[in-house]
């Protein structure tokens, strides 16, 4: 039986996998099954910051595999306790304390429960607790139930309602809309300041400050998901510092690149005080209030301390910045006019494209055309929706990579293109 014969028998089809038979990697470096060689841009969707088997996260991870794999929550972590340093010291540099998990779905669960518990803290005038969270069009917080209410599109619920209650979508970008859109309920902000799977949409900086804006004129909570664009990958240890960098959140969720390819996610709450008595939001929840069994256990923990350490001593942000630059000015320079914009920030960048200069097949869109065409020619890409491919490359991508994964995409382009 082939592989993907054992997944048609045996796996859930809830992925529409392409026919790639992944077996080994290094760097930004992929191999299939029958030695074919791919240059990486998907990244297991911008999961592998430091690239495939990068040795420092090996090392981590053999050394820690070794050592104590797993213990549990109910007794102190050492991994555990000097990742939450790490982040709290020089990536989020704000007061506040983390909780881990295992996903970005999950952290973000944990900030729609931190809400409720605030809500409860501080509720309506007539004493009814506030609980509604509001969130955007085209974004994206994950599958989990409560994840999967908070994400804005309609293809992302179909055939699961009843929906977790409690939250409300508005426009992103959309200040008059956000204005307009708070109720008594109403408890909290949540968003992606860079969105990625609904297409690479990035908030501008007026919006942003009309959000911090809002959540402080409301008493509202301002939270972060930078699952995808948090961690160095849009140029900055965080993504809203790109945007609007005086903004201090109250909640910010992670996953994808702070493991480097090891499950990991985490939320951060911070220990502004809530009332008089001078109650950190940070202290709401507390013993007994949430968990996980295998929530940053020593294995995971040591991987990320390895990935960040790595990213923040190698200042892989300040390169993902000059790569950003090299890969504009040379899809700019080719003057294709099916590619309509290039949006995004550090090396997480959408490429939109033009359907109508495109040769699509019947049932495909533009961006699944030129994604299997990529990789047939050695370049592997995610798409963003129908009509944007992202380029994700590992955020120590050098600069030869990038030219070879760019000349690639230039022929595929003008190989496919309707009309020039
Ligand atoms: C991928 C993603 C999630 C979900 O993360 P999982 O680890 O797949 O649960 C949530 N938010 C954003 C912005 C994402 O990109």
């Amino acid at each position: 039986m082939t592989t993907a014969d054992l997944f048609a028998t045996h796996v859930l089809p809830t992925y529409a996998r392409l026919p790639l038979v992944p077996v080994r990697g290094a760097g930004a470096r992929l191999w299939d099954e029958a030695g074919k060689s791919y240059l990486d841009f998907c990244t297991g969707i911008a999961v592998c910051s430091l690239g495939h088997c990068h040795p420092r996260l090996v090392e981590a991870v053999r050394v820690q595999a070794g050592t104590l794999m797993h213990c549990s929550n109910l007794y102190q972590i050492p991994k555990q306790a000097e990742l939450a340093e790490e982040i709290n010291t020089h990536h989020v540099r704000l007061p506040g304390k983390l909780f881990f998990s295992n996903s970005g779905a999950e952290a973000n669960d944990g900030l729609i429960k931190s809400a409720r518990r605030f809500g409860h803290k501080r509720p309506q005038a007539g004493g009814s607790p506030r609980f509604e969270v509001i969130t955007f069009s085209q974004s994206f917080h994950g599958r989990t139930l409560g994840a999967m209410s908070a994400t804005a599109q309609a293809k992302i619920h179909e055939g699961f309602d009843p929906l977790l209650p409690g939250f409300r979508y508005l426009p992103f970008n959309n200040i008059a809309a956000l204005e307009n859109g708070i109720r008594p309920e109403t408890v909290a902000v949540l968003l992606e300041p860079i969105q990625g799977e609904g297409g690479v949409n990035v908030a501008t900086p007026e919006f942003l400050r009309a959000v911090a804006d809002v959540c402080k004129k409301h008493d509202l909570l301002l939270m972060f998901d930078e699952v995808q664009a948090g961690f160095g990958r849009c140029g900055d240890s965080m993504a809203w510092r790109m945007i609007a960098p005086e903004i201090e959140p109250d909640a910010i969720s992670w996953a994808k690149g702070m493991g480097g390819g090891v499950p990991i996610g985490a939320f951060w709450l911070g220990d502004r005080a809530i009332d008089g008595a001078g109650t950190a939001f940070s202290s709401l929840l507390g013993p007994g209030s949430h968990g996980s069994t295998y929530g940053g256990n020593p294995l995971v923990c040591a991987a990320s301390l390895a990935v960040l350490q790595e990213i923040r001593e190698h200042e892989l942000a300040a390169h993902a910045l000059l790569m950003e630059v090299r890969i504009r000015e040379t899809v700019r320079s080719w003057k294709l006019p099916c590619i309509t914009e290039v949006r995004g920030s550090g090396l997480l960048l959408g490429v939109g494209l033009d359907p109508a200069r495109i040769d699509v097949p019947e049932g495909k869109t533009a961006a699944l055309t030129v994604v299997s065409q990529l990789m047939g020619n050695g370049l592997l890409v995610p798409a963003a929706g129908p009509e944007t491919i992202r380029l994700l490359p590992p955020l120590n991508v050098t600069a030869g990579e990038i030219d070879e994964a760019l000349a690639i995409l230039e022929r595929t382009l003008r190989g496919l293109a309707r009309n020039g």
